[in-house]
C-alpha cells in the first residue's frame, strides 16, 4: 500500500469519509476491525486513517457519560439505580448523570476499558461539506457532458467524467470503460426519421445527447435535461427519448443479424406490437434496406422493436451457453475441461456475441452494473 503524506487531504477522500460517518454516533473503535468494502479506497491502513482523523480533530473520545449511554441500555441503567435504592425515572441522560453522582470513580474505573470515539462538531461539518462538493461536482460534470455530447465533443465529455469517478467516485472508477461508451458516438449521430422529421437540427442533437446521458449515469432521467431545454411536454420528450433508445437497440440487432437471424421476431403473445407490425412477422430483411425503423406504418409511438436472438431463445438455449461460465469464485469441478472438450462444434462460445448480450441484458436492466463488470471480465479473461 503506498503511503500517503502526513499533511494528506483526506476531506475529499471516498474511503476517509466513509470511516468518520461511522462514527456519526458514538461507537467503539473495535468496529474499524471489520471488513468494509469502503476501506479499500483509503489508500492507507484503517488504522493509520483512524489516526490521521483523530490527529485532525474530526474524530474525539467520548466523555464518560457518552461511553456509559453507548455501554449501558435504559435498562441497565435503571436496575443499577435500583440496587442503590433510588428512582429510576428520567431520560437517559438524566438516569446517567444521577448514577455518576453515586459512584463516578467505579463506573470511571469501568468505562477505562472501552474506547469509545465519535465524530466532532467540526468532522461533521467536513462530511456535510463533502456531500455538498460533490453533489455540486456532479452536477457540474453532467452538465459540461451534456453540452460537450451536444457539440459532439466525446473526447471532452468522457474525459469530464473520468475526472468526476476519479476524484469522487473512485470505487466507480472501472466502469468507464471503452465497451462501455462503444455506442456513444452512434447514439449521438443516429436516430429514426420519424424524429428527423419533428424536430429541427439543433433540438434532435439535444434529444439525442440527453439519451446517450445514461451510458453514463444509468439512473440518468435524460428528459430533465430536454425539459429545460427544449420546453416540450414531458410527456412528448419522454416518448421522444424511448423511441431514440429503443431505436439503438434497433440498430444493435441488425448489427446481430449478420451472424444470428435476419428475419422480424416478436415473439407470440408479444403485447407490444401493433397491428401493421405484427404482419411483419417472419419477414426476412436485407441488412441494408433495414435500416428504416420503426417501420412504415407502425402507429406504435415508441415503435415495435423486434426481438433479439437471446430473447427469443431465451431459457434453454441462452441457460446452456451461459452454464458454461462458472459463477465467479466458484471452482471449477475436476471434468469441466472434459464436458468443455466434448461439446459440439456449435455450441463453442461466441465470445463476442455472448459480449454482446451481456451489454443488451445491463441495458435492459436485468442485470446489475457489478454483475456485468464481473461476468464481462470473467468472459474477457477465457478469450
Ligand atoms: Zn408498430
Amino acid at each position: 500500500m503506498a503511503k500517503l503524506p502526513n499533511d494528506y487531504d483526506w476531506r475529499r477522500s471516498q474511503g476517509h469519509i466513509f470511516l468518520l460517518r461511522l462514527f456519526t454516533s458514538p461507537r467503539i473503535i473495535d468496529i474499524v476491525n471489520e471488513p468494509r468494502y469502503e476501506y479499500k479506497y483509503l489508500n492507507e491502513s484503517v488504522s493509520k486513517a483512524f489516526d490521521r482523523l483523530l490527529r485532525d480533530g474530526a474524530l474525539e473520545v467520548c466523555s464518560l457519560s457518552e461511553k456509559l449511554g453507548y455501554v449501558y441500555k435504559v435498562t441497565d441503567l435503571r436496575a443499577k439505580l435500583k440496587a442503590h435504592g433510588k428512582k429510576t425515572g428520567g431520560s437517559k441522560d438524566e438516569l446517567i448523570q444521577q448514577l455518576l453522582q453515586l459512584e463516578y470513580s467505579k463506573l470511571s474505573m469501568e468505562m477505562d476499558a472501552y474506547q469509545v470515539y465519535k465524530c466532532s462538531t467540526g468532522g461533521k461539518l467536513i462530511f456535510e461539506r463533502y456531500e455538498q462538493e460533490k453533489d455540486a461536482a456532479l452536477a457540474l460534470a453532467k452538465k459540461i457532458i451534456y453540452e460537450s455530447l451536444i457539440k459532439l465533443e466525446i473526447i471532452q465529455a468522457r474525459k469530464t467524467y473520468a475526472e468526476y469517478l476519479k476524484i469522487w467516485e473512485p470505487s466507480q472508477a472501472n466502469y468507464d470503460s471503452d465497451y462501455q461508451f462503444s455506442n456513444l458516438r452512434r447514439m449521438l449521430e443516429k436516430s429514426p426519421k420519424r424524429l428527423a422529421e419533428k424536430y429541427d437540427k439543433q433540438s434532435l442533437r439535444k434529444l439525442q445527447a440527453a439519451a446517450a446521458m445514461d451510458l453514463f449515469w444509468r439512473d440518468e432521467p435524460g428528459w430533465r435535461w430536454l425539459s429545460d431545454d427544449l420546453g416540450l411536454e414531458a410527456e412528448e420528450i419522454e416518448q421522444s427519448m424511448q423511441l431514440t433508445k429503443r431505436y439503438q437497440k434497433y440498430l444493435d440487432l441488425i448489427e446481430e443479424w449478420s451472424f444470428q437471424q435476419n428475419e422480424i421476431r416478436f415473439g407470440q403473445d408479444n403485447p407490444n406490437v401493433c397491428d401493421n407490425c405484427r404482419r411483419l412477422e417472419g419477414v426476412k430483411l436485407d441488412k441494408k434496406k433495414a435500416l428504416e425503423w420503426p417501420f412504415e406504418g407502425c402507429t406504435n409511438p415508441t415503435g415495435c422493436l423486434p426481438l433479439r436472438s437471446y430473447e427469443l431463445q431465451r431459457g434453454e438455449e441462452f441457460e446452456r451457453e451461459d452454464a458454461e461460465l462458472p459463477d465467479e469464485g466458484e471452482e471449477e469441478n475436476d471434468n469441466s475441461e472434459e464436458v468443455r472438450a466434448s461439446l459440439p462444434q456449435s455450441l463453442a462460445v461466441d465470445y463476442f456475441n455472448l459480449l454482446r448480450q451481456l451489454k443488451y441484458m445491463l441495458d435492459d436492466g436485468l442485470i446489475t452494473a457489478e454483475e456485468y463488470q464481473a461476468k464481462k471480465a470473467d468472459i474477457l479473461s477465457r478469450i
